[in-house]
């Protein structure tokens, strides 16, 4: 195999390199036969289980898993005027058991706020059951129109984390969405993901909801990529479904709600974010891997290498770390390709001449080689895993910041879209300038209330008419 052969230029057309890169890490097959249904080859399906191990880590703190059923009858489907109109062009219908019609359709959830809230009805009694706070991580399917990619827009969402809340005041209810939000910061941080919060405009809040906090990242062509959302839903659904709680009084009072989703989308994120010419490079907290050991056997002193490299293995996996020791049939340099391609944040290389000096070569898929002492392999790797975590954060939180600008007119706007930016605007918040704005850049208000790390957002006059406007993020979005 020739490595040069695999070069996968990102900055060249980012759209192939991602298509191309699922397909050769293994993440995704695209071949399945139904459009806009894809299939986790068991490496994609691994990076998941990683990924989605931290994100229960840290919602199993105060929420419980639970698992409701995929199918959702019409009428409570249909119970939310709000909500049905924002999904009902995107639900799939089961009309038939066998060839029997089905006296009440059913609908493949587009999202579970309306299977499981009637059954909040019946497990909330008393102001001693709130909060109340659940997830689940299912499939969820939509009928997308929009051209679909895999974990980006797909018809079958395959892995989307909901999380459902119930509160006693509105105010109860406000401090979870916050809780939520930091959540996820701390997340999209073991994943090295800059993310930029925003509150998004009314009209594209969550149908239902009392408003809507989205996460962004900026994906490498400059687009944006909507990553997570929480919504506070007010007391709107707990009314349509009668979720009603006894407070200490003894007065039956409607109850505040929140939801929350992730999907596979975080994953796109990894995957864009931070891979390179060479393949996928993941960071060590969700890295399937996090270290493979390559030995280098020459003539006689093959024996002594495996065993060397063994007790490697042996001594890294008890103290905790993720090892793969490839003793694969193969030339080091194809082990090599091979490993880098699917992303595996540390290689240890172990030769004859390394065992006599005590030490392994550590190369960094993050850029840059070390050395290691065999004698104190686990805190060692510890150091140059914690390295590669730095490195990879900052890289990206670079890359954060260079595409984002500040733009005070529309000519402005535009030629930062135009160069791969999102950018900050003012705006009055009333929705024709919003329009204007939406239409004149051909792009999208992703929200006001912006919280980020990588630019200053400031209050100014709007860059249509000029009245007091408030800080909101622009950008072209997925
Ligand atoms: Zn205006």
């Amino acid at each position: 195999m020739d490595e040069d052969a695999g070069a996968l230029p990102k900055k060249q057309d980012f759209s192939e390199w991602y298509n191309d890169l699922l397909w050769r890490a293994e993440i995704m097959d695209v071949r399945y036969p139904v459009k806009g249904l894809y299939v986790w080859f068991p490496y994609g399906f691994a990076v998941r289980t990683y990924v989605y191990r931290r994100l229960r880590e840290l919602l199993d703190r105060d929420h419980n898993e639970t698992l409701f059923p995929l199918l959702i009858p019409e009428q409570e489907f249909m119970k939310e005027a709000e909500h049905i109109k924002g999904f009902e062009n995107e639900v799939y219908w089961v009309t038939h058991g066998g060839t029997t019609p089905l006296e009440i359709k059913l609908a493949l959830r587009p999202t579970s706020e309306t299977a499981i809230y009637p059954m909040f009805a019946l497990w909330v009694r008393s102001h001693a059951d709130l909060p109340l706070r659940i997830y689940q991580v299912v499939n969820t399917f939509r009928y997308e129109t929009k051209q679909t990619r895999p974990m980006i827009r797909a018809r079958e969402i395959t892995s989307f984390m909901e999380s459902h809340t119930v509160h006693a005041t509105w105010n109860e209810a406000e401090a979870q969405v916050e809780s939520e939000i930091a959540l996820t910061r701390e997340f999209y941080r073991s994943l090295c993901i800059p993310i930029i919060i925003s509150k998004r405009p009314d009209w594209d809040k969550f149908p239902g909801a009392d408003y809507t906090i989205a996460v962004d990242t900026i994906m490498p062509n400059g687009k944006t990529l909507q990553i997570g959302t929480v919504h506070h839903l007010g007391d709107h659904f707990s009314r349509t479904f009668s979720i009603l709680y006894e407070d200490k009084n003894g007065e039956q009072k409607v109850a505040y709600q929140t939801c929350y989703g992730i999907s596979e989308r975080c994953i796109a994120a990894l995957i864009s974010v931070h891979g390179d010419d060479k393949g996928l490079i993941l960071p060590p907290a969700v890295a399937t891997l996090q270290v493979v050991i390559v030995p280098i056997t020459i003539g006689n002193h093959h024996e002594d290498v495996i065993a060397a490299a063994e007790k490697l293995k042996a001594d890294l996996e008890t103290a905790g770390f993720r090892v793969k020791l490839d003793d694969r049939d193969m030339r080091p340099g194809a082990k090599y390709y091979w490993w880098e391609l699917r992303g595996v944040p540390l290689r240890l290389e172990l030769g004859p001449r390394d065992l006599d000096a005590g030490k392994a070569m550590a190369v960094k898929r993050s850029g840059g080689k070390t050395t290691i002492s065999l004698a104190m392999a686990s805190g060692d790797v510890s150091r140059v895993l914690g390295e590669i975590t730095d490195a990879i954060r900052t890289k990206a939180e670079e890359n954060a910041k260079l595409h984002l600008s500040t733009a005070d007119s529309m000519d402005a706007l535009n030629s930062a879209l135009n160069e791969g930016n999102v950018a900050v605007v003012r705006w009055c918040r009333e929705r024709g300038c919003g329009n204007t704005i939406e239409e004149k850049a051909n792009s999208s208000l992703l929200g006001t209330e912006v919280r980020s790390e990588y630019i200053e957002a400031t209050d100014g006059p709007c860059i249509i008419c000029g009245k007091p406007g408030k800080a909101t993020l622009v950008g072209r979005t997925y």
